[in-house]
């Protein structure tokens, strides 16, 4: 097994083995740039290093030792030699990037002798003894879990940081600190290159396992047996004066899309110092003036890496005495509304083709797409406090949460501290946005926010923050914690109290690329509405028509509730029915408005559905209305609400078992529906109808409701004297549905699934009360995800599977989709699309994800 590559051995393609860092410090090598020497150790290195009980043995040491051997040879540098001595950096990188997730050490190599050598090499012992104090500071931190702040506080005795700190002070620092390192760890520090090089592996490899790195990946769906690669490689030192220093720099601006670079660094420093947020950086426009050369050459090679990956390139570079390294290149993280100008932009630059286009947006990053934003009517009354650099777009409004353990105190928290770690990503995850005094726009914080398509302000100097008395200063205003504020994510503007935010329209490249998607797409996406005013939102998104239509919530508002209370309490046929002319009414006209922005675009109606106790009335009052407007005495209602009462409303008396046992409801709804479609059909705006019936078990049972139903619409129909089609299909949501989908197909038009209901029936969860156990399985990984966010393929999918070869078995041209929320979910998409489904229905804001996740699968095949 080959276990360790030379830098000039690998390649981009390789980024599985070597992690996305080594495969690119491989690839830079090969075309020539300028990299520091180094060899990368195999993720499956990772992989055999935690099953073989953490240890670097056999094949794997040998590997790693005859690497160091070649490596020296290279530079003609040898580890603890007294004249020329290697220094290295060993370096964590993943296939997929965690940024600062893991761990990395600098400096490896120092030791009381080779630091001399250092400083007698570089001329600059004050260099060489503030690297090797900060190589023990890393080294006891990552190998050994020495808490960081103990250095802190031993620094602050003797200076603010590294860089204001004498000579003397230095030695006496360095020797502090080898103390407390012996304190924390029982051990002396070790003088030993190898075995620094040795224990700092160990340590990387670990670090894929460390509490931040799997919260990280439970984030983002990475799994957990990737693995990280390490890579150990040469030292170049940024931090050797005025003529050396370090940077970040994005080819395009990971804020806007913008193409115009992007970036910053410090003088004299180490790289991690800029995304720390320790010292505020420079905009890298600067470094022009500064050192006007490598700018040049930084410029060039960075457009040039760009055109060569094909993708924005985020870069970490080092100066070392006027000399350029490249250290890092990654496709740069970007917002969701970034990626989309960016793919677009790119496309139209030649750069790319439509289909990478759409093979690079996540369908899951357009659900925030739409972020809000505060409109200048709202901003008109609000008070502007302060100021930072805008990290990530969006705006928001929250409580100040001064401890991220404590983000979910408040139900929207601005999360407000001095720097993000990455110990934060949950809390960042959790909040609502992010305000940080310290950092840049390429600081972890922003970074991690971007990513997330949070909206976060960095360094703002106007935040002045004091956990002990849990108040924050921004501006000349004091608040506490718990204060709400708002942030623009996109012009850093900070403002006092709850300001309103409103969604944004489409951006012109939104508009763009989900026009070449839907060129490579034939699925049908619908939506999952109620009312006209959420329909005209749909459509905007890309709806094709409605796949599901929840008739019973169109009873929810005020004056509708009681006349349906007082349909469900009556005791006779006689009395139903005089409630149920009344919601007729309502719903005829509903439907009107709905088909009339539908313009001829299908609409799926489901019948009645929901629970009975839904809808019955609790409190005192809404009894008294049911009772005066039935003119029956109150008594008679709670008698009424005893007996409707069930012990399981959901397995209950529900759906078309309501119709079974009180046909009158599903007939009004028909003349309703038919009655509206003759109207708007009369206008000439055509109607597409499909009508179906919910929690069918049996062919007979949608015989028998289908009969009624039919002669409703054939009597209308007839009487009108226009012609109208309509289909009658049936939801397939419980198991015995799916087993009998053949016989129940010889009379349905169509299936839609259930998704929701046939998952709660298949594994018996309650859908409403499962999380407090589904989450225990999760964790024991006894379940692999929440069935009813993606689709259970194994168990589900195999009814949906059985039920779509029977039903077209009977009827080849059956007409199938999904209504459940399983639609707008990328996961489950692609089941749905393996059976060939004719559509999807989701709700609106998930229907651009839908889009695009159809697309690439169409794509993919
Ligand atoms: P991360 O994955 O957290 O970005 P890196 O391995 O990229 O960690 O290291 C962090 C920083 O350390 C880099 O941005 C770079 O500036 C600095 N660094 C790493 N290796 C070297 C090296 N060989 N020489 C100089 N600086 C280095
Ligand atoms: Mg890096
Ligand atoms: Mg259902």
């Amino acid at each position: 097994m080959k276990y360790v590559y030379q830098f000039n051995e690998g390649s981009k393609e390789l980024k599985d083995l070597l992690g996305g860092k080594g495969a690119n410090l491989a690839e830079m090598t090969k075309i020539g740039l300028p990299v520091p020497q180094g060899f990368t150790i195999t993720t499956q290195a990772c992989n055999d290093y935690h099953q073989v009980n953490r240890g670097l043995t056999g094949d794997m040491l040998e590997q790693i030792l005859s690497g160091i051997d070649n490596f020296e040879e290279l530079t003609g540098k040898k580890f603890g030699d007294n004249m020329n001595p290697l220094f290295v950096s060993v370096r964590s990188g993943a296939a997929i990037s965690m940024p600062g997730m893991m761990d990395t050490i600098l400096n490896l190599g120092l030791n009381d002798e080779t630091v001399d050598a250092l400083a007698r090499k570089t001329n600059s012992a004050q260099f060489a003894y503030a690297s090797y104090a900060r190589f023990i500071e890393m080294y006891a931190n990552v190998v050994c879990k020495v808490p960081k702040y103990l250095f802190d506080v031993i620094l602050r005795r003797y200076a603010k940081d590294y860089n204001e700190i004498t000579l003397e002070q230095l030695l006496d620092l360095i020797s502090d600190y080898k103390l407390l390192f012996i304190e924390e760890t029982g051990l002396v520090f070790p003088r030993d290159p190898l075995e620094q090089c040795k224990n700092a592996i160990k340590a990387v490899f670990d670090s894929w396992n460390n509490e931040r790195a799997v919260i990280y990946r439970r984030l983002n769906d990475i799994p957990n047996d990737l693995g990280t690669a390490v890579t150990v490689q040469e030292m170049v030192f940024g931090n050797l004066g005025k003529t050396s220093g370090t940077g970040v720099l994005f080819t395009r601006n990971p804020a806007t899309g913008e193409n115009d670079i992007y970036g910053e660094y410090l003088i004299d420093a180490q790289g991690e110092d800029v995304v720390a947020g320790i010292r505020t950086p420079n905009e890298i426009s600067t470094l022009k003036d500064v050192m006007p050369t490598i700018f040049d050459e930084l410029i060039k090679t960075a457009k040039m890496l760009e055109n060569y990956y094909r993708d924005i390139q985020d870069i970490e570079f080092t100066i070392e005495d006027k000399k350029l390294f490249l250290l890092q290149t990654r496709n740069g993280k970007r917002t969701p509304f970034v990626g989309v100008k960016i793919a677009v932009d790119m496309v139209e630059e030649g750069l790319i083709t439509e289909e990478e286009a759409i093979m690079r947006i996540k369908p899951e990053s357009l659900n925030q797409i739409l972020f809000p934003t505060f409109t200048k009517e709202t901003l008109k009354n609000a008070k502007r406090i302060g100021l930072g650099l805008p990290a990530s777009p969006g705006c928001v409004s929250g409580q100040i949460c001064l401890n991220p353990k404590e983000i979910n105190k408040y139900e929207e928290s601005i999360l407000v501290t001095l720097e993000t770690t990455p110990e934060d990503i949950e809390a960042m995850h959790c909040s609502s946005g992010i305000l940080t005094c310290r950092g840049g726009m390429t600081s972890h914080a922003a970074v991690v926010a971007r990513g997330m398509g949070k909206s976060c302000i960095t360094g703002s100097h106007d935040v002045e923050i004091d956990l002990s008395a849990q108040k924050v200063r921004i501006g000349s205003i004091e608040f506490n914690e718990g204060d709400s504020i708002s942030i623009d994510g996109s012009t850093g503007k900070i403002y006092q109290g709850v300001v309103k935010a409103s969604s944004s329209g489409f951006s012109t490249e939104f508009t763009k690329f989900m026009d070449m998607v839907d060129k490579h797409r034939t699925t049908e996406v619908r939506t999952n509405v109620d009312s006209a005013k959420d329909l005209e939102k749909a459509i905007m998104l890309g709806a094709q028509g409605i796949g599901l239509c929840r008739t019973e919530h169109m009873f929810f508002m005020e004056e509708r509730i009681n006349h349906i209370r007082e349909m469900i309490i009556s005791s006779s046929t006689k009395e139903r029915k005089i409630a149920l002319d009344k919601l007729k009414n309502y719903q005829k006209s509903d439907f009107i408005d709905i088909f009339k922005t539908l313009d001829g675009r299908p609409l799926n109606v489901r019948l009645l559905d929901a629970p009975l106790h839904e809808f019955l009335p609790r409190e005192e009052l809404e009894k008294q209305k049911v009772a005066s407007s039935l003119n029956v005495s109150i008594n008679i209602i709670e008698k009424r609400i005893q007996e409707l009462h069930e012990f399981n409303p959901m397995l209950g008396h529900r759906g078309c078992r309501l119709a079974i046992t009180y046909p009158e409801i599903y007939k009004m709804q028909a003349n309703a529906i038919i009655e509206a479609a003759i109207e708007v059909q009369k206008q000439g705006i055509d109607v597409n109808l499909e009508v179906m019936l919910p929690l069918i078990i049996d062919l007979k049972e949608f015989q028998v409701l289908k009969v009624d139903l039919e002669k409703i619409f054939f009597t209308k129909i007839e009487e009108s004297g226009i012609k109208i089609d309509y289909k009658f299909g049936t939801m397939i949501e419980m198991v015995r549905g799916c087993l009998l989908a053949d016989e129940i197909a010889t009379e349905a038009d169509y299936f839609s699934f259930g998704t929701n209901d046939l998952t709660q029936v298949t594994f018996g969860f309650s859908r409403d009360d499962s999380v407090k156990y589904t989450d225990e399985y999760l964790k024991k990984g006894i379940l692999e995800y929440d069935p009813f966010k993606s689709i259970d393929r194994k168990g589900v999918g195999a009814l949906i599977e059985t039920a779509c070869q029977l039903g077209r078995e009977t009827k080849p041209e059956l007409k199938i989709g999904i209504c459940g929320e399983h639609g707008g979910d990328p996961k489950s998409i692609k089941l749905f699309s393996e059976l060939g489904f004719d559509y999807v229905s989701c709700s609106p804001f998930r229907i651009p994800t839908a889009r695009l996740t159809l697309a690439q699968l169409e794509l993919e095949k």
